[in-house]
């Protein structure tokens, strides 16, 4: 029997947890106190992780596609077919006919070896990864506002903030552990929750300020907060003054957001915009936690600029108990931004479009920086490109697309039309239906890695079992770069000597972990970052002194709301807007194979106020039919006083979600606009059409 460290693998705050394992299996599960912020706690989904891992519908073999089967087959075959196909397309199209979408559940080190094997192997600038539905509005502004792209402060501040924010983030379905109870603790010192979201949920307490918005109009809002703030006399000017540029161009913008006008497009009362304005800007002691509601949007940058203008102006950053904190949702989100996975980046936060950057990485990777593609196409664009017959080959590692991207029957095009689809993960999933090849991926349990925590912080993940098929995704990936003719590089034998690689490939950047060790993630309890030696403490509070940019100020923005490309009308007049249940995650590719999640929600259920639903005659007990400009998806509803009349929502963890859902993107983060769909509601004694969790294949020998 032995004892092994690691993380649960669903979100990102990351939960530590300790297993028991013997003869190579997980036999019990222990708390783990010393993990950091959340001291070995667990929701329901990071109890029962460890039972995908022996799941009996893992992939215990890899599977080739002959004729309408996916066969059982022997490593090296799959593997050479697997390359074949990308190397004939990459001959015959040239090397930007393929590309690469990977998850955000993967290890730092994965993130590095895929963004590697894209740049050197495979040579095409189209990769990118599902946390471009999730974190890049937020990342964006972030990076505009602040230089750097990370939570500024850490979550255990609430401590010493007298109010906090919490803008379109469900907490309690998102954040369980540790984050609700720190809210707590603000309410009890005598602070106040200021909660801006449509819909409530069960961590807004009595008491709270819930300012019940109207979905796409989060920047008309702080804009208005911002002017009121100024109008209190609020604003704090010796911060804005000493560490900030950009503000009376700011506040001029918003001169006519008055709070009359926010009423009328935000539907707030006037007296809550007044109190909000006065609470926010009433203390320096204030926490912002901004989630995917404002920054899934078309607006989704401009409503985070938005968002920090009103911060900086309070000066609500750089100290303790001060921050505006985005809230990172999947369990390597942060990570992923951090080393390559995205189209725009190379390791350690470089950008792929920076002549320096460029120079610098090529030269630890030993490469002509020529040899490095550019910038390539996002998430969205990489599927459109494969309808259009320009992308002929994808490599799709730990996403599934078929239920996560909005504008599903587009998707199903995308996927039918690639000549050659390659599917890295531990299950079949819907996305898998028209893969070429299927290699088996390792669990969370199954590897060592290193992941970034939602608030910047690397900890180590050890592995606790070997693979079940057989072969790490390490060397999965270095057998393909060979087949695919890369030079060497991206051979290892364990997961901390990737890492020992990114630590000496991130010095000097922006996102610095060269003096982080594998020991002192373990005896320190994970480092934040920039840690630029190995006597550094790591910065866990970023901005104390000063911002990334190269003078060292926070920037302001002028922000003006966009309009959504399609607005509600008579035919749909109410707005859909998605979100997470606390037992699924993403697309449920896990968590729907574990009964004790399934129990807890099996299918997907549309809430509904009780007046929106009298008002479309909808019949207790029966489903609804939901309809928008692309689809019609029949669920079983609820009844939810907590959200306002003119809004539903439909949790995106089945395709009967995200099939309603339009490819509208932000024009900055080209994140999907998942908070914004009109839609019309009908009942109907039809069965759900999408009662399926998730595709069950047979594989045949
Ligand atoms: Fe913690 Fe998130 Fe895992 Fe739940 S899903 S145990 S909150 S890391």
């Amino acid at each position: 029997m032995s004892e092994v460290t690691t993380h649960c693998p669903y979100c990102a705050l990351n939960c530590g947890v300790r297993y028991e394992v013997a003869a190579d299996r997980i036999v019990d599960r222990a708390r783990w106190k010393e993990s950091p912020l959340t001291a070995g706690a667990l929701c329901s989904k990071g109890v029962t992780a460890h039972l995908q891992v022996h799941h009996q519908e893992r992939l215990a073999a890899p599977l080739v596609r002959r004729g309408s089967d996916l066969v059982e087959v022997e490593w090296d075959e799959a593997l050479d077919r697997a390359a074949d196909g990308l190397l004939r397309i990459r001959n015959r199209y040239g090397p930007g006919a393929n590309a690469v979408l990977s998850g955000g559940s993967l290890t730092n080190e994965k993130v590095y070896l895929v963004g590697k094997l894209a740049r050197l192997a495979l040579g095409t600038p189209h990769i990118d990864y599902n946390g471009r539905f999730c974190m890049t509005s937020a990342g964006a502004a972030n990076k505009l506002a602040f230089g750097a792209d990370r939570m500024m402060t850490p979550l255990a501040e609430l401590e010493r903030a007298e109010v906090a924010v919490v803008i379109g983030a469900n907490l309690s379905a998102a954040f369980p552990v540790a984050v609700p109870k720190l809210l707590e603790g603000v309410r009890r010192r005598g602070g106040r929750v200021v909660v801006i979201d449509p819909r409530g949920s069960r961590f807004v307490r009595p008491g709270d300020l819930h300012l019940r918005i109207r979905p796409g109009t989060d920047a008309t809002l702080f804009n208005g907060l911002l002017r009121e703030v100024d109008r209190r006399g609020l604003i704090d000017r010796g911060f804005v003054r000493d560490r900030t540029t950009g503000f009376a161009d700011a506040l001029a913008a918003v001169a006519n957001t008055t709070p009359e006008r926010v009423v009328e497009h935000c539907d707030i009362p006037i007296e809550l915009v007044r109190e909000a304005a006065a609470v926010i800007g009433g203390t320096r002691r204030c926490i912002h936690l901004h989630g995917r509601g404002p920054e899934q949007q078309v607006g989704g940058v401009a409503n985070v600029l938005a968002i920090i203008n009103l911060g900086l102006a309070c000066g609500h950053v750089g100290g303790p108990g001060r921050g505006v904190n985005m809230l990172t949702g999947q369990r390597n989100g942060q990570g992923g931004r951090e080393w390559g996975q995205r189209c725009d980046q190379l390791p350690a936060g470089r950008r792929i479009d920076d002549p320096a950057d460029r120079a610098v990485v090529a030269e630890r990777w030993g490469v002509d920086p020529d040899r490095l593609p550019g910038v390539g196409r996002t998430y969205v664009e990489i599927l459109d490109a494969a309808r259009r017959g320009e992308i002929r080959g994808l490599l799709s590692i730990c996403t599934n697309m078929s239920v996560s991207a909005p504008d599903l029957d587009r998707v199903e095009a995308s996927l039918v039309a690639l000549d050659h689809l390659v599917v890295i993960d531990p299950f079949l999933s819907p996305s898998t239906r028209h893969a070429d090849v299927v290699l088996p991926g390792t669990t969370f349990a199954e590897e060592e890695g290193t992941i970034t925590t939602i608030e910047g912080r690397v900890v180590r993940c050890d592995q606790a079992v070997s693979p079940l098929a057989g072969l790490a995704d390490l060397d999965l990936l270095g057998d393909l770069a060979d087949r695919l003719g890369a030079p060497d590089g991206l051979r290892f034998e364990r997961g901390r000597d990737v890492f020992d690689e990114m630590r000496r490939v991130s010095a000097g950047g922006p996102v610095d972990y060269s003096g982080m060790t594998w020991d002192r993630l373990r005896d320190e309890g994970g480092l934040c970052w920039p840690c630029p030696d190995e006597d550094h403490p790591g910065t866990p509070q970023l901005y104390t002194g000063r911002f990334a940019h190269p003078d060292g100020r926070a920037r302001f923005h002028r922000v003006t709301q966009p309009a959504p490309p399609e607005p509600v009308g008579p035919e749909r007049p109410l707005v859909l807007t998605t979100g997470r249940v606390l037992a699924q995650f993403l697309s449920g590719n896990q968590t729907m194979r574990i009964p004790e999640q399934q129990a807890l929600a099996p299918g997907p259920v549309l809430e509904v106020h009780p007046d929106t639903a009298a008002a479309f005659g909808l019949v207790d007990g029966e489903p609804v039919s939901v309809t928008s400009a692309l689809a019609t998806s029949t669920v079983e509803w609820t009844s939810n006083p907590e959200l306002r009349p003119d809004t539903v929502f439909l949790p995106y963890h089945w395709p009967a979600c995200n099939r309603l859902v339009a490819a509208h993107l932000d024009p900055i983060s080209r994140i999907p606009a998942f908070k914004y769909t009109p839609v019309t509601l009908a009942p109907t004694p039809a069965a759900p059409t999408d009662d399926r969790p998730v595709a069950k294949e047979v594989t045949t020998r």
